[in-house]
């Protein structure tokens, strides 16, 4: 049963609010716990995901949904249980908002909590007592706490608020695959997530990193980013120049129609293929072939541990690493919608009241 409680968000009733028909409206939020907090939204990134909920791309949404999960806010309330918030913190909630935290589950206690069975995704998503959870295109949020991060003084909050889910799902991902010193790493997809892609992996210390792309439009980006370069998929004979030059590849690829095959044939023997990137359709198929000829390893990643979330935010601040944003106040978010549709989203739009 839903709070009596009302806030204020931007309300997607049907598919049809992908194109820009989302509804200024009011919402009634879970009911409030001695476990959870409430923030006043102050900014929330726009990531993909957002639109693939808005037209139910990967299967049927609940509507009305309010979607955005890279949010920063400020803490307006506290339940009792909650000791290490307090009033007037700056906090980032990211897309999980809820694992089972028990001691005796195995992906809880192994900084896994995205692959907990009892996971609440922060929209779109049921609590465990049935209510609906609701994201951060809104004015207020209620959240459990230990899924909310304080943010370090040295991250502006539009700099960190899309590193809480595009950050986040490529940090996990380099980290745990070994993106750092030796290593060339690619990142497949120059968007929201690909951008931090290329940021991390340099943060780790790998040696080389570049974008795979489907073109050279975004090459002086890239490089500002750090990257050495860029490879254009859309090039002929690309693949059999960097033929087995890779460690690692992240694919943020956001459609199937990519040239999956290709991608595999540049890794090195051993190596790791890390697809985060969620098409609505299926992948294409591909040969087993390949796989056992290089040893390589096609994978998959979902966003990141909570432990992995602050050490990201830590480390994000230690180097001044600063997301590339461009911000509109939420109230033209209809507007922004509609870039972001037609691919215009260099490199994360961020919303902010
Ligand atoms: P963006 O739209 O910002 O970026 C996606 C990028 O994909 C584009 O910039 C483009 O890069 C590339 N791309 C688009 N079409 C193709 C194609 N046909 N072949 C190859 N590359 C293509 O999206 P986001 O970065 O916000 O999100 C990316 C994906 O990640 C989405 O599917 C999203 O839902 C998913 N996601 C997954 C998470 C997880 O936990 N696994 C968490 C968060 C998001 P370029 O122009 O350089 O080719
Ligand atoms: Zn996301």
């Amino acid at each position: 049963m839903p709070s009596t409680d009302e806030f204020t968000g931007w309300i997607g009733l049907d598919a049809k609010s992908v194109e820009g028909n989302l509804v200024k409206s009011t919402f009634q939020p879970k009911i409030f716990t001695d476990d959870d907090i409430d923030i006043r939204i102050t900014h929330c990134g726009m990531c993909a995901s957002d639109l693939h909920t808005l037209r139910s791309g990967w299967g049927p949404t609940t509507y009305p949904v309010v979607v955005g999960h890279e949010i920063v806010g400020i803490v307006t309330r506290k339940g009792k249980n909650v000791t290490q918030l307090e009033i007037g913190d700056r906090v980032g909630v990211g897309a999980q908002v809820q694992s089972c935290l028990k001691d005796d589950c195995y992906e809880c206690t192994h900084d896994n909590e995205p692959y907990c069975t009892e996971g609440v995704y922060t929209y779109n998503s049921t609590f465990a007592n049935g209510d609906l959870s609701y994201g951060g295109y809104a004015l207020q949020g209620r959240y459990p706490a230990s899924f909310a991060f304080k943010i370090p003084d040295a991250l502006p909050s539009e700099i960190a608020a899309p590193m809480m889910c595009g950050g986040i799902t490529v940090y996990s991902p380099l980290k745990r695959n070994g993106a750092g010193p030796g290593k060339t790493v690619g990142i497949v997809g120059i968007g929201g997530l690909g951008h931090f892609g290329l940021l991390f992996a340099k943060a780790l210390g790998s040696d080389k990193v570049y974008a795979i792309s489907r073109s050279k439009a975004k090459e002086a980006d890239v490089l500002a980013m750090g990257a050495e370069g860029i490879i254009a998929t859309k090039e002929p004979g690309w693949s059999q120049t960097w033929s087995r030059k890779f460690d690692l590849i992240v694919s943020t690829a956001n459609n199937a129609d990519m040239p999956l095959k290709d991608y595999l044939s540049i890794l090195k023997p051993g190596g790791r293929f890390v697809q985060v990137g969620l098409p609505e359709e299926p992948l294409p198929q591909v040969q087993i072939g390949p796989f056992i000829m290089l040893n390589a390893g096609l994978l998959g990643s979902l966003l990141g541990s909570r432990s992995e979330i602050t050490e990201m935010l830590e480390l994000s601040a230690a180097r001044g690493i600063k997301s590339w944003v461009k911000t509109y106040p939420m109230e033209e978010v209809n507007k922004v919608l509609a870039l972001m549709e037609d691919g215009k989203a260099q490199y994360r739009f961020v919303l902010s009241n």
